[in-house]
C-alpha cells in the first residue's frame, strides 16, 4: 500500500538534478529496460522499471534505502534500449550517490556492501593513479568480515601474489598527478 502522506514529490527533481539523473521524468513505465537485464535472469527480484517507478511516485525512503539499487551492473542495455533515453545505468548512479548522502548524513543506513567497495576502490586510483587490488579487497574484507576473515583471506591472497595477480605494494605508474587532477576536477 502506497501511502500519500509520505510521499515526496520533489524526490523525482532531486534525482533530476544530480548529474545522470536528468532524464528520469521521461519514463513511461514500458519495461523494456527490465525485460532482457542480465541481473533480472539472476535475482527476479530486481526491476529497474519499479525502481524508477517509485522515484516517480516520491517513494523516497524506499528508493534510497532498497538493496536492490546496488545490483545494476552498470551493463548500458537498458540504456540502449530505452525508448525514452531516459539513461537508467545514469539514473541509479544519481539514485545510489543521493543514498551515499544521506547515508554519510546518518538518515538511512545501507546495508549492501557495494558502495563500501566503490569507496575504497575510487579512493585507491586517486591515491595511487590505479587500483591495488590487494589493499582494497584486504581493507573490504577486514571492515565486513572482521579479522578473522582477514586471517581466513590470507592464504588466497598468497596463492594470488604467487601467480603474480596481486602485488603487495601499490603499482608503480606514470602519471599519477594527472589522474589526481581529473579527480579534482570532477570534484569541482
Ligand atoms: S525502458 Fe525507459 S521508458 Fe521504459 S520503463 Fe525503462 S526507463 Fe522507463
Ligand atoms: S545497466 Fe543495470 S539496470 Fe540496465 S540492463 Fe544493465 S544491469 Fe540492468
Amino acid at each position: 500500500m502506497i501511502k500519500t502522506s509520505q510521499l515526496d514529490s520533489n524526490f523525482k527533481y532531486e534525482i533530476a538534478n544530480e548529474p545522470g539523473g536528468e532524464n528520469i521524468k521521461r519514463c513511461f513505465n514500458c519495461t523494456g529496460c527490465t525485460v532482457g537485464c542480465p541481473v533480472t535472469e539472476i535475482d527476479k527480484g530486481y526491476n529497474p522499471r519499479k525502481i524508477i517507478r517509485k522515484a516517480l511516485l516520491g517513494m523516497r525512503d524506499e528508493v534510497l534505502s532498497d538493496d536492490s539499487i546496488w545490483l545494476c551492473a552498470s551493463c548500458y542495455l537498458c540504456y540502449e534500449r530505452c525508448p525514452q533515453d531516459v539513461k537508467i545505468t545514469e539514473v541509479m548512479g544519481a539514485i545510489r550517490a543521493i543514498a551515499q548522502r544521506e547515508a554519510k548524513a546518518g538518515n538511512i543506513k545501507l546495508d549492501n556492501p557495494k558502495p563500501l567497495f566503490d569507496n575504497l576502490f575510487i579512493n585507491s586510483v586517486r591515491k595511487n593513479g590505479k587500483w591495488h587490488e590487494a589493499g582494497v579487497s584486504g581493507m573490504f574484507t577486514l571492515k565486513t568480515k572482521g579479522i578473522k576473515g582477514l586471517i581466513d583471506y590470507i592464504p588466497m591472497g598468497l596463492e594470488l601474489f604467487r601467480k603474480g595477480k596481486v602485488s603487495i605494494l601499490p603499482h608503480k605508474i606514470k602519471g599519477k598527478d594527472q589522474i589526481k587532477r581529473i579527480f579534482e576536477e570532477v570534484e569541482r
